[in-house]
């Protein structure tokens, strides 16, 4: 990866056996799986082993050029502290304007962009769950044939809502990301909402005035619209009698947002309109040589097409705070970024963990020997330009937030998507190397594989194959070029894998406040 790394990346399908010979003619001491990490020069006890041109650990032992540096052979260094980093100090690239790139969406009343048109039913508790669930079964099979540009009808479910510490400080995040996804473009702002009643998170709070567009309500049985609150199905109303008035009252209250969201059509908008959130799950060791470094050249297409593209997932940059501080584009975002990723620690080391409690049995059977040698193949997925703002967990990008921005959430696959949902994210990228077969309701997700094996063998769940940059020599501007139109594509209503199979995975939302 760099020329002072001492560690290679052996990319052959299946390994390379002991006695193989490198074209340097170093020969191979062990055999070394596909994936795993090669050693290019003796080193003594205590020498720092570098990939990415970062020292990812140091030798526990003296070790000779050819054999197998696995997580066994490595110490992992201390995490950095977070006084006296490097702060903005890099040069903004200044790289040249993308422009021309349109793609089809739907333009929202509060300027917001959607890629789908999809009507979300908001649940302020886990108690409606089943409910919501058996009316929005209702809903498609009875109601949607007649709006054939409405692409979905979804509940959004959690386990949030009751049973929480509702008014401990942390309590904002869950409560927000619930708030902020009921207002994703991809929903038209079309709003309503199916309480139980007697509920900690009352809809009012969930849905505050002014938080919301208001909309001409329904005429539901148990139908509460307030002065000031958001259009409610509550199932405690004594209107209710029995099970099916229920169900029938979801069904008939979300038809007038139907009317709506059907009358609305896909129109040319610049590529610019795109809020792009990148995120890894199952990596390997190709994560940071193949998909990521794709994804970081597609995300500096963004940039230059002024677009918005949010990275995340705190335990996979923490190790690499210098380099985002570094990177920041004022002294104030560089705090943003200091204040989330301290937060993030004293939250670890409330649960008697730290950062290395990140890196699974996966990633180290893919060859990642620990979080730090994880993190430098992560964040590539940023490229290359200034960050220029960040998010707490759960708050929604503003509209002059644009370029890059670092979302802060957990690495989690569920909650990362859920909190880059909140943020206002329109079309998710999920890179993977051991695979996951992730999905989501809300967005549509393109899934890159990072090795040419997988994508293969999961031939119709991945959507691109980076894996190629390393098996077939294709270039990393090829497929970040790729990458690039199939967003423009997907945005514009094509279908990606996980669409077309209807895969999608729960929403987690984040609640680092207490259960009651
Ligand atoms: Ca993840």
């Amino acid at each position: 990866m760099h020329e002072d790394d001492n560690v290679a990346i052996v990319v052959n399908d299946g390994g390379l056996a002991a006695g193989s010979v490198l074209d340097s003619g170093l020969v191979l001491i062990d055999k070394v799986p596909q994936g795993h990490k090669v050693l290019l020069r003796d080193l003594a006890q205590g020498d720092t082993i570098k990939r990415y041109n970062v020292t990812i650990g140091r030798a526990l032992k003296p070790l000779k050029a050819g054999c197998w540096v696995h997580e066994r052979l490595i110490e992992m260094p201390v995490a950095l502290g977070f006084e006296n980093l490097p702060i903005a100090q890099h040069q903004d690239p200044q790289l040249a304007p993308l422009e021309g790139y349109t793609f089809e969406g739907y333009k929202n009343k509060d300027g917001s962009v959607g890629t789908r048109n999809i009507l979300a039913i908001t649940t302020t508790v886990q108690c409606v769950a089943g409910v919501v669930s058996i009316a929005v079964q209702r809903i498609k099979s009875e109601l949607l044939p007649q709006y054939p540009n409405v692409d979905d009808v979804i509940g959004l479910e959690h386990t949030y809502g009751c049973g929480v510490a509702i008014d401990a400080p942390d309590a904002i995040i869950p409560i927000r990301t619930l708030r902020h996804i009921s207002l994703n473009p991809n929903f038209g702002g079309e709003v309503m909402v199916v309480s139980l009643g007697c509920e900690k998170l009352q809809p009012d709070r969930l849905l505050p005035p002014g938080s919301f567009p208001l909309q001409s309500a329904g005429q539901g049985l148990g139908l509460r619209q307030a002065q000031d609150g958001p259009e409610t199905v509550c199932l405690q109303d004594d209107a209710h009698v029995g099970f099916m008035s229920m169900i029938d009252d979801i069904v008939q209250t979300a038809r007038p947002h139907l009317e709506r969201l059907n009358a609305r059509k896909r129109e040319t908008l610049p590529a610019s309109e795109l809020i792009v959130g990148v995120q890894c799950g199952g990596s390997d060791a190709f994560s940071g040589v193949t998909a990521n470094p794709a994804v970081g050249f597609a995300a500096d297409l963004l940039v230059r097409a002024g677009a918005t593209i949010m990275f995340s997932e705190n335990t996979e940059v923490r190790d690499a705070v210098d380099q985002l501080t570094k990177r920041c584009a004022s002294q104030e975002v560089a705090a943003e970024v200091i204040r989330e990723l301290s937060w993030y620690d004293k939250y670890l080391e409330r649960g008697r963990v730290d950062r290395s409690a990140n890196t699974t049995p996966g990633n180290k059977a893919g060859g990642l020997s620990n979080i730090v040698e994880k993190a430098m193949g992560s964040i590539i997925k940023s490229g290359t330009t200034l960050i220029q703002s960040v998010l707490a967990p759960g708050e929604r990008l503003r509209k002059d937030q644009r370029g890059l921005v670092f979302a802060a959430t957990p690495a989690s696959d569920f909650i990362c998507g859920t909190l880059q949902l909140a943020a206002g994210m329109n079309l998710h990228i999920f890179t993977t190397g051991r695979g996951t077969p992730y999905g989501l309701a809300e967005c549509p997700v393109i899934k890159v594989a990072t090795r040419t094996d997988l994508a293969r063998r999961w031939h119709d769940l991945m959507d691109i194959d980076a894996g190629r940059i390393a098996s077939e020599g294709a270039s990393i501007e090829e497929v970040g070029w790729e990458l690039f139109r199939l967003m423009l594509d997907v945005a514009s209503g094509k279908k990606t894998w996980a669409e077309q199979w209807k895969l999608h995975n729960a929403l987690v939302l984040f609640n680092p406040a207490p259960v009651t």
